[in-house]
């Protein structure tokens, strides 16, 4: 695929998002259309039509040099295109240095209907990079998810999150007994919180991460494969059949892709896990399972203090992203 055409085509200077200062950076709620104010918080737009190079491409467009691919909109001379800061590998994993991201429309929410109702997460990638100005399957998987947060907060401003939750405090029942000691039990409600405006916080890379050769961070074009395979012990595992040959077959797969999936080389996961099994020593597992334990902890995570409903204790959780229900 010739993805390097589909990089954008202009590069306008912007003001450092909150990404650039440092780690635990702190991304305020997306700002409201409505609210121009607010825009100079978060992601960072900048007025397109004014700078000589988005003129310049706008020229080039016009003349049928753009070439825009199906993940590549023309968003250069269009207003609901944002400049995404703040990114969690700030941009250092790629060889362009700014990307672009749109709320989605009808058209993606029917992709990501077709998501939930049959499960395949393709549906949810493609309409992710619908709104992208640079392919989806180049991101790390931590900078797509930014991109699902954004796109959540943005597309459905009036729908907040829902999200379930078991409350694992110790409770402290006293027993009426003095001669015998007060017991401890954890609650294990399940409780439904509904998340109004919360504060995404992201853990943003300062500098770049120098991994070992053959090495790279893993990206959406091999994540899906993973994804798949990981529902697919899922469905496994709910029909009971943990005995099976096959259960036992993908349980070997995961744990090789999820060591795999570092590989620099190979298009897809299949590609990297066959490069891992063809090793002929532990010399390679070894070296990646090193590598990555040493690379900080980077990504979206969403802050949050809630309340039990059952025993009312406070706890902090984060929110694990499912990408099928993710957006309403
Ligand atoms: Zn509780």
């Amino acid at each position: 695929m010739p993805e390097d055409t589909k990089r954008p085509l202009v590069r306008p200077r912007v003001p450092a998002g909150p990404g650039q200062q440092g780690q635990k950076s702190i991304v305020p709620p997306i700002p409201n259309q409505h609210n121009p104010q607010a825009r100079h918080t978060g992601f960072v737009p900048v007025p397109l039509e004014e700078h000589p190079k988005v003129q310049e491409a706008l020229r080039q467009q016009q003349a049928g040099a753009g070439g825009n691919g199906p993940t590549d909109p023309p968003f250069v001379n269009d207003g609901r295109y944002t400049l995404l800061t703040g990114l969690p590998s700030n941009y250092f994993e790629y060889s362009f240095n700014e990307m672009w991201i749109r709320p989605f429309t009808p058209n993606e929410a029917r992709l990501l209907h077709m998501a939930r109702t049959s499960g395949n997460l393709t549906y949810v990638i493609s309409a992710v990079a619908a709104c992208l100005s640079v392919p989806v399957g180049r991101l790390l998987i931590e900078d797509f998810e930014f991109c699902m947060y954004w796109l959540r907060m943005q597309s459905y401003p009036a729908k907040p999150f829902n999200i379930t939750w078991t409350c694992k405090e110790d409770v402290i029942k006293v027993t009426d007994n003095d001669e015998r000691p007060d017991v401890e039990e954890i609650c294990n409600f399940e409780n439904l919180t509904t998340v109004g405006k919360t504060n995404l916080i992201v853990d943003s890379f300062v500098q770049r991460i120098v991994l070992p050769e053959g090495m790279a961070f893993p990206t959406m074009s091999s994540y899906e494969e993973l994804w798949s395979i990981r529902q697919r012990l899922k469905v496994l595992e709910k029909q009971g059949r943990l005995e099976s040959e096959e259960y036992d077959d993908i349980v070997g797969d995961i744990y090789l892709m999820s060591i795999a999936q570092w590989i620099k080389d190979g298009e897809t996961m299949t590609d990297k896990l066959d490069i891992l099994k063809a090793a002929p020593s532990m010399e390679l597992q070894d070296s990646i399972e090193a590598a990555v334990t040493k690379i900080p902890e980077f990504g979206v995570s969403e802050d949050l203090s809630v309340v039990c409903a059952k025993c009312g204790r406070t706890s902090r959780r984060r929110l694990s992203l499912d990408y099928l229900t993710f957006f309403p």
